[in-house]
């Protein structure tokens, strides 16, 4: 079972960032409004979790640790219908093969909370604690164990910063939670959760970009895409201020990036960058959100025509506020 574990490791835990993406996820589907993230190390040597949501039962957690456990599908029916962000139920399995893992959870029904340690695939111990209702994971030294893909991390600072990008585009595709993010001791990110998506834009970017945009909302009977667009002067590359969601899930689309960039043709100046928050929304299932559940493609039957879509809205919108 260890080796099973330590080998599906590899699928779903790469870095520090898919630690972060899988346990934030699993926190949002466990209803957590508020959710704070801290690093230290870049993550590899320190990775907390807090939330606020359901928690874990004392008689459920050791359950959870188990690979395929999740308790998010309970047929092979319920595989269709599936709307929570994680169902493989195996992060939790694999994280905790390759790492020290401390747990800390209450459920809003009992009076005491658990603590549960386990390093390595190995229980340590499953003890009562004083706690707070929600649930927090710590995760200490990343890959200790399996010193080949340790190797394949880049430097602290550069995993820290993908790290700082998953909760960015977590924090944007859900302006109804408040999230926190700490970088060694320092905060590099909070948004109140207030369900705004301009204010999120303004408590991530701050006033120079988020004065600036403009926004777009459009419908039809296939798709609804929303959100906004501006431009940005920080040189961050290209497309660091590109952000699409599909179905709530951040995507990378070259296609749909240079669908956007043209339809910014004449808008920008030289040291000018496209910002834009773009949620796509496909109301039929023209769409595949599961070509990879951890990597960030997606696959349209209808690409080209959402593309030729997306420039024409970016533009029209651009040249209606020249008006
Ligand atoms: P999955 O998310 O695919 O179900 P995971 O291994 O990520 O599998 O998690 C296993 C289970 O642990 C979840 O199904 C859920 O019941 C529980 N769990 C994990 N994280 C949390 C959390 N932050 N709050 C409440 N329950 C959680
Ligand atoms: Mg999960």
């Amino acid at each position: 079972q260890e080796t099973i574990d330590k080998i599906a490791a590899g699928e779903v835990v790469e870095r520090p960032a898919s630690v972060a993406k899988e346990l934030i996820e699993n926190s949002i589907d466990a209803g957590a409004t508020a959710i704070s993230v801290e690093i230290k190390g870049g993550g590899i040597e320190y990775l907390r979790i807090t939330d606020n949501g359901s928690g874990i039962d004392k008689d459920q957690i050791q359950i959870a640790f188990l690979r395929h456990s999740t308790s998010k599908i309970s047929s092979a029916v319920d595989l269709d219908n599936v709307r929570s962000l994680g169902f493989r139920g195996e992060a939790l399995s694999s994280i905790s093969a390759v790492s020290k893992v401390e747990l800390i959870t209450k459920t809003k029904d009992s009076l005491l909370g658990a603590s549960y340690i386990i390093e390595g695939a190995k229980e340590i111990s499953l003890t009562d604690i004083g706690a707070p209702d929600g649930t927090t994971f710590i995760v200490r030294q990343l890959f200790y164990n399996t010193p080949a893909r340790k190797k394949f991390l880049k430097s602290g600072s550069t995993e820290g910063s993908y790290v700082f990008d998953v909760v960015e585009h977590l924090a944007l595709s859900h302006p109804e939670i408040s999230f926190k993010f700490l970088l060694n001791g320092k905060e590099k990110l909070m948004t109140s959760g207030n369900g705004s998506l301009s204010d999120t834009i303004y408590q991530i970017y701050g006033r120079q970009i988020a004065s600036n945009v403009l926004d777009i909302d459009y419908s039809d009977d296939k798709v609804s895409i929303n959100g906004f667009i501006g431009q940005s002067i920080i040189a961050r590359g290209n497309r660091a201020f590109e952000h699409f969601f599909v179905n709530q899930r951040y995507i990378k689309s070259n296609n749909l990036s240079r669908a956007c960039e043209e339809g910014y043709y004449g808008f920008l100046m030289g040291h000018q960058y496209p910002f834009f928050v773009i949620n796509i929304a496909f109301t039929d299932s023209a769409v595949d959100v599961n070509v990879h559940p951890t990597k960030q493609e997606v696959r349209f039957e209808n690409e080209s025509q959402i593309c030729e879509l997306l420039t024409k809205i970016v533009n029209q919108r651009l040249r209606k506020r020249e008006d």
